[in-house]
């Protein structure tokens, strides 16, 4: 999930260089065209230009698939890059055209294939200067080469750098300091993604709603800090219970948990939904205004097979309206939402849409 964000990030970067690249190379290549006696260069940058062009067109909506499309700008700009080495008549300039290649590529291409295209760039400045006129020595090639590979692990050790501090912050804003469990902000992400690939797959999305019975009373006896820690026990069991790859555990408010999960038909979610709330019970917390005596949990859940028309909020609303009834029913047990009667959902609530 912290990988999502840096993917985010990087796409975004390409997306800037994609723009930056249109709106230099075309003017470039109208100007060479215009002033220069060298055509060819006009070719090139309108050639790059186009295929920029191409690029964004595939890049253009606010995703990380965008990445998928990140090697062929790098391969693009290492030839543009190559190209420019070659027509530049100065030593100096040659070696600078293919030196910027390590600072275009280490933001947008993922961790594990920057050594390749360190490795690449490495290849291309050797081929540049053995293609010279003027033969170099090999002391000559060899200091090229390791100014070039520390200009590389320079790079790549920055963009190392800021990439850990965006993973950093995209886990803080997506994990809830006391339970550690997913925070609410996250849940709407993570729910419309979810039902887009349930949707694809063809797999039932279940949605649990979890509330602890009688918690304001815990407070009351206990005090506030013994209420944390409930709380923090509390999204422990639950993240125990729900560990399968997919499972997600959120706080949804102050005790109030939600749990998403896939691929389970109405009779396992009922099962799964159960096993959370003997989680809880069994943590043995002492409850004695409970008429249990111990801590225990209500639980509503909504397992739709068929997501075709299901938008995030019908999901909450549905959960929630099975979490009222479990309430109603006297508290810790759990209420599936479609077994409650035609008309009888939502005492005071809406009901959106039902599979
Ligand atoms: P019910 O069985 O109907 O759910 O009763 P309840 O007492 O659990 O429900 P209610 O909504 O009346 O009370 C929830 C309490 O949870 C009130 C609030 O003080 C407490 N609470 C909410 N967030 C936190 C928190 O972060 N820490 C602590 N200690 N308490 C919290
Ligand atoms: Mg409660
Ligand atoms: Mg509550």
């Amino acid at each position: 999930m912290t990988r999502f964000s840096v993917q985010r990030y990087r796409a975004a970067v390409l997306r800037m260089y994609l723009r930056i690249a249109v709106l230099l190379a075309l003017p470039l290549s109208a100007l060479y065209y215009l002033m220069d006696e060298t055509p060819d260069r006009g070719l090139v940058s309108l050639l790059f230009a186009l295929f920029v062009m191409w690029l964004r067109w595939h890049t253009r909506h606010d995703s990380e698939e965008s990445l998928y499309y990140v090697n062929w700008f790098v391969l693009a700009t290492l030839c543009l890059m190559l190209y420019g080495a070659f027509i530049s008549n100065e030593q100096l300039r040659q070696e600078i055209w293919v030196m910027i290649f390590p600072i275009v590529f280490a933001p947008v291409v993922a961790a594990r294939e920057r050594i390749v295209w360190a490795i690449a760039g490495a290849v291309a400045i050797v081929a540049v200067m053995l293609l010279r006129p003027e033969m170099p020595t090999p002391l000559t090639v060899l200091v090229h080469v390791i100014a070039y590979l520390t200009l590389s692990f320079i790079t790549m050790m920055l963009v190392r750098h800021n990439e850990q501090n965006i993973e950093r912050l995209a886990h803080l804003t997506i994990i809830d300091p006391l339970t550690k469990a997913y925070c609410r902000g996250y849940l709407n992400e993570v729910l419309t993604g979810e039902i887009n690939r349930c949707k694809r797959s063809g797999q039932p999305l279940t949605l649990i709603m979890l509330d602890i019975d009688h918690f304001k009373m815990i407070n009351d006896d206990h005090g506030h800090l013994y209420g944390d820690n409930v709380l923090e026990q509390v999204a422990a069991a639950l993240k125990h219970a729900a560990k399968r790859a997919g499972d997600h555990v959120f706080r949804y408010g102050g005790e109030e948990f939600c749990i998403l999960t896939s691929g389970l038909d109405r009779g396992e979610a009922w099962q799964f939904a159960e096993k959370l709330r003997l989680g809880v019970s069994a943590l043995d917390i002492e409850c004695a205004r409970s008429p249990h005596r111990h801590l225990t949990a209500s639980v509503g859940f909504w397992c739709v097979s068929n997501l075709r028309e299901i938008t995030p909020t019908a999901l909450l609303l549905n959960a929630d309206n099975a979490l009222y009834r479990a309430k109603a029913a006297g508290r810790n047990t759990v209420v599936d939402f479609d077994s409650i009667p035609a008309g009888e959902e939502g005492v005071g609530r809406a009901v959106v849409v039902s599979s």
